[in-house]
């Protein structure tokens, strides 16, 4: 998760700004890294836990103090706040309006206000979950589940808080969709006109500059006076459809009688954080399943930008960072993006002492034609896939068996580096270890070369001379005698090859 912090750095950060676990049964840091501490400081003034609010703020906004208004009602702060809520929140915390909407501890404070005024009672993260609305709780909990490592903050994986059974999910899938895969949630009955139309003969394509779950109660609120049939959700390529396709949706103030129109979480401003590849692979299987039943031709023209659109508004949606080349590509094609790494490259120490901290960067060319997205693109354990490691750093790690996020997004044709913390286990005499690690896409699908990071570990003391006491030159006197036969290539740059 590591961005460009020293060893010493982070662990000083670590020290002043990691928030425990709340759960017992799971002793580990729930919130960590190099912009986690306004999280933890108002976590532990409030009692509302940290990997709540980094939760909710990943979910709203990426972690970024927003203030946008768009087909929405207005996002404020680093939680995505209403104007209300966030005057409610900031006047209940004693902060000022533009505190909460310009600072990232005023915006918490404030927002952690409105959590404890809903949650009076509330001590552990089970009792605030169970205090929020169920779509949120729902998308607060798989977050959670899974955890986070992005945007300068690691939120532990707790997979304790899974309790599906996969009945949520079926139950979802009955319902009144025109496009099976949808999640039906019908709009406020004022914020769209009905009909019975048959001919649609353009898709536009719109962000929403909110959340997903923002936008869905938006459609639902009778002061909206807007609307969307599908809304697409950033991180997963969920769908919720809002109005049927033979009504007329109020998306594109002036071109709406024969169109369908998209709705995609995020904000323009930010596409590397918002225009996932999940994202783009189902709103193109959405897309295509429109032209092929509609006839539109599935061409850049047919399919349009809310801002390349005829329209009554200044709107300019969904901005120049919208991938259409892409885009389009995956509707001709069905919506499959492909998911290819070529050789990867290791750098970082060989040897170590047992309980010595270093960092690793493991670099991959994206061989396919879909970018890594962060927290999408992950580096997990392999040989065995999911093997928890010995070399795991609590707070760093997103958990035992996943080292990292991809550290920026990466597009097809170029590398990626995938940088984290590792600590070398206890070892009672010197011992070689082999490290595989290799890409996973959304916990599911693994793909690219195995990599293999050798560690020789050395046992603190002196047994053997080869201990840390005499700082670097002991350590590299050590890697002169040990590193043997294994060693890929030199005492700090590594190269391994695709399996
Ligand atoms: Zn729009």
């Amino acid at each position: 998760m590591r961005q460009g912090t020293s060893g010493l750095a982070l662990a000083l950060a670590l020290t002043g700004c990691v928030a425990p676990l709340s759960d017992r049964e799971d002793p580990r840091v729930a919130v960590a890294g190099p912009s986690a501490s306004p999280f933890v400081q108002v976590g532990a003034e409030t009692g509302v836990p940290a990997e709540l609010l980094a939760a909710l703020s990943y979910i709203e906004t990426r972690m970024q103090i927003v203030d946008a208004r768009a087909h929405g009602r207005e996002a404020l702060g680093i939680l995505g706040l209403s104007s209300e809520d966030l005057a409610r929140g900031a006047s209940l915390a004693g902060v000022s309006d533009t505190a909460a909407r310009t600072d990232a501890v005023a915006g918490l404070r404030a927002g952690a206000m409105l959590i404890k005024e809903r949650a009076p009672g509330a001590r552990t993260l089970e009792d605030f979950l169970a205090a929020l609305d169920d779509g949120l709780r729902d998308e607060v909990t798989t977050l959670l589940v899974r955890g986070v490592d992005a945007h300068g903050v690691t939120i532990a994986a707790r997979p304790s808080l899974d309790h599906s059974d996969g009945f949520g999910e079926t139950q979802q899938a009955l319902g009144g969709a025109d496009y099976g895969p949808a999640t039906w949630s019908a709009a406020y009955s004022g914020n769209f006109q009905t009909s019975s139309r048959t001919k649609v003969d353009h898709i536009v394509i719109h962000d929403t500059e909110g959340s997903y779950t923002g936008t869905i109660s938006w459609f639902k609120d009778p002061a909206a006076k807007v609307s969307a049939h599908y809304v697409v959700k950033s991180s997963t390529g969920a769908i919720t459809q809002m109005v049927k396709e033979q009504d007329v949706a109020w998306h594109d103030a002036c071109f709406n009688t024969t169109t369908v129109g998209i709705e995609h979480e995020g904000y323009a401003a930010m596409p590397d954080k918002w225009f996932t590849e999940a994202m783009y692979a189902e709103s193109a299987k959405l897309t295509a399943y429109l032209a092929d039943k509609y006839s539109i031709p599935k061409e850049h023209g047919f399919i349009v930008g809310h801002g390349e659109a005829p329209d009554c508004s200044d709107h300019t949606d969904p901005g120049p960072g919208w991938n259409w080349a892409h885009y389009i590509d995956l509707v001709k094609t069905g919506g499959v993006p492909t998911f290819l790494a070529g050789d990867a490259m290791v750098d970082g120490p060989i040897t170590l002492t047992s309980g010595e901290h270093t960092t690793v960067t493991v670099t991959i060319s994206n061989t396919g034609n879909a970018a890594w997205d962060l927290d999408a693109t992950r580096l997990g354990t392999a040989a065995p896939q999911d093997r928890e490691s010995s070399f795991f750093v609590d707070g760093d790690w997103v958990s035992a068996a996943r080292a990292t996020g991809v550290d920026a997004r990466v597009e097809p044709g170029t590398s990626g580096t995938f940088t984290f913390e590792v600590v070398a286990p206890n070892v009672r005499e010197p011992t070689m270890f082999d490290e595989g690690f290799q890409l996973v896409q959304d916990d599911a699908t693994w793909f690219g070369p195995e990599v293999h990071v050798i560690f020789n570990v050395q046992p603190t003391g002196d047994d053997g001379g080869c201990n840390a006491s005499g700082g670097g030159s002991g350590a590299s006197a050590c890697a002169m005698l040990l590193v043997g036969a294994r060693a890929l290539v030199s005492r700090r740059r590594r190269r391994t090859r695709g399996l």
